[in-house]
């Protein structure tokens, strides 16, 4: 399997309804992979089986195997909580904790055992910076998260994805709430963390996933239709 994250036949069941009918993909590091397809298509169940959200949370079975690190995350005994380090999550609608900036981004860190002030000081200015929010933040750091705009909340949000150092970053429809100034900042960022992440993003947008994406997968109820780059998905012939 690949170095990034690999989904090998993937089925996932809502009690007797088959969402996900075999799905297998690979996502390379340095690439961003955005699913499209119709609402209802099985898109976000697919991203959720990619972390252990949808049979943890929402009572889904999934079947086949889950690739990450040479490991395989969809088999009994896997800790669940060691798997989310692994990959940051960014929801459609920001949600920053109802605390500081500041402790938005130092809250994961500080979970996984980093004490040190120093330390927590510099990864919360490091993440504000690769998120692009660092001169607006920096001189309200211990001010509600919540005072800042959608577009500001939302890459705070992309921000506190990576306080914990993952190598995986999933995101479903991070930009269909925003604004179309805050959704090219948001646009922007992800080309450029890119080149440190391995990336899936789900939309409903195909202009959006032309333009952030190297790869895509249209999902058609519960399959994958067509997969290609996707300067070849999206060219005329
Ligand atoms: P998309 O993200 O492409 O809009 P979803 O993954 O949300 O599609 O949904 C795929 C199918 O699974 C739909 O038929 C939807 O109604 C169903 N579904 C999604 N979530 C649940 C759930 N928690 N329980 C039962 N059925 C669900
Ligand atoms: P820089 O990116 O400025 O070179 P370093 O990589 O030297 O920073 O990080 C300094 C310390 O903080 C190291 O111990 C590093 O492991 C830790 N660190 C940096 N960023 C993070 C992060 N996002 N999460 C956890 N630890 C981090």
């Amino acid at each position: 399997q690949t170095q990034g994250l690999s989904a090998k036949n993937v089925h996932v069941y809502y009690g007797e309804k088959e969402a996900i009918k075999g799905v297998s993909l690979d996502f390379a590091p340095r690439e961003v992979t955005a699913l499209i397809g119709p609402s209802g298509c099985g898109k976000s169940t697919f991203l959720r089986s990619l972390n252990r959200m949808n049979d943890t949370i929402d009572n889904a079975r999934v079947t086949g195997e889950i690739w990450i690190d040479g490991q395989n995350i969809n088999e009994p005994g896997v800790d669940v909580v060691l798997l989310r380090q692994k990959i940051g999550m960014v929801w459609q609608r920001p949600n920053p904790f109802h605390k500081s900036i500041y402790e938005n981004i130092a809250f994961g860190p500080r979970y996984h055992g980093i004490k040190n002030k120093k330390q927590l000081d510099h990864i919360v200015e490091d993440c504000l910076r690769k998120a692009a929010l660092w001169d607006e933040t920096k001189d309200r750091l211990h001010n509600s998260a919540l005072a800042l705009s959608g577009g500001q909340q939302q890459r705070l949000c992309i921000a506190r994805s990576i306080a914990v150092q993952p190598k995986i970053i999933l995101m479903d429809e991070p930009a269909s709430a925003l604004d179309p100034v805050s959704t090219a900042k948001v646009e922007e960022l992800i080309s450029e963390l890119k080149q440190d992440y391995t990336i899936v993003i789900v939309t409903h947008n195909m202009h959006q996933a032309a333009r952030v994406s190297d790869k895509t997968a249209f999902f058609y109820m519960g399959k994958v239709v067509e997969y290609d780059r996707t300067d070849k998905i999206f060219t005329n012939p």
